[in-house]
């Protein structure tokens, strides 16, 4: 009889990193986009060429997580419970804009066009990854809207989510009796129509206003 060679059940591969920088490539999964490969570029990274950013980026990630929560009236982060831009009287209140992110908010005002209130979604629908009505807090909106009675200018981008989003909260919001609008589509400013996508240009066609003299 021969000895036979048995396998051990599990190989216990022998620990080649230290648990706290596994735990960092872990951690750093949680950004979005960010892959094992990714994780562990970043990881070496921080390690190995800047230590002074990475104990910076600890603190602020500690700073921001423990004291940045949502302004009670527009959702956007704030670190008070109103933020500055709901608080200030110089605000236009009988206009509430829309918009999918604080990066929205920033950009329209920016154009410095919009003196009104805003409400910020923090997101679109997207059924597909489970964010509906309930998880936007569109309660919170239509409550919003009917203790301070304004009209709603829907700013949510023109994308597939972005426009139902848009048809949802006005059907949502119109059967309160809420003035609605959406946001007009239309060609960039110093844009020529040769080199307008079709689909804008129809847009703008559609939207059309009457020229006053
Ligand atoms: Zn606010």
């Amino acid at each position: 009889m021969h000895a036979t060679f048995v396998m051990p059940s599990r190989v216990m591969p022998s620990r080649v990193m230290p648990s706290h920088l596994d735990e960092l490539i872990a951690a750093l999964r949680c950004l979005p986009g960010v892959g094992p490969k990714s994780a562990q570029r970043m990881a070496y990274h921080l390690l190995q060429r800047d230590r002074a950013g990475a104990l910076r980026l600890a603190q602020s990630l500690e700073l921001a997580a423990s004291n940045i929560r949502h302004c009670g009236k527009c959702n956007n982060f704030s670190e008070q419970e109103v933020c500055a831009l709901c608080a200030s009287a110089k605000r236009d209140a009988s206009l509430l804009c829309v918009v999918e992110m604080p990066a929205d908010l920033l950009m329209m005002e920016q154009t410095q066009c919009y003196r009104g209130m805003y409400f910020v979604l923090m997101g679109r629908l997207s059924p597909l990854d489970g964010i509906g009505a309930k998880e936007l807090h569109f309660d919170r909106l239509v409550r919003r809207v009917q203790e301070h009675p304004c009209e709603v200018i829907l700013a949510t981008n023109f994308t597939v989510e972005g426009d139902a989003t848009a048809h949802y909260l006005a059907s949502l919001l119109q059967a309160q009796g809420v003035k609605v609008s959406r946001i007009a589509r239309g060609l960039p400013v110093g844009g020529e129509l040769e080199q307008v996508d079709s689909g804008t240009l129809a847009q703008a066609m559609l939207e059309r206003r009457e020229v006053l003299a």
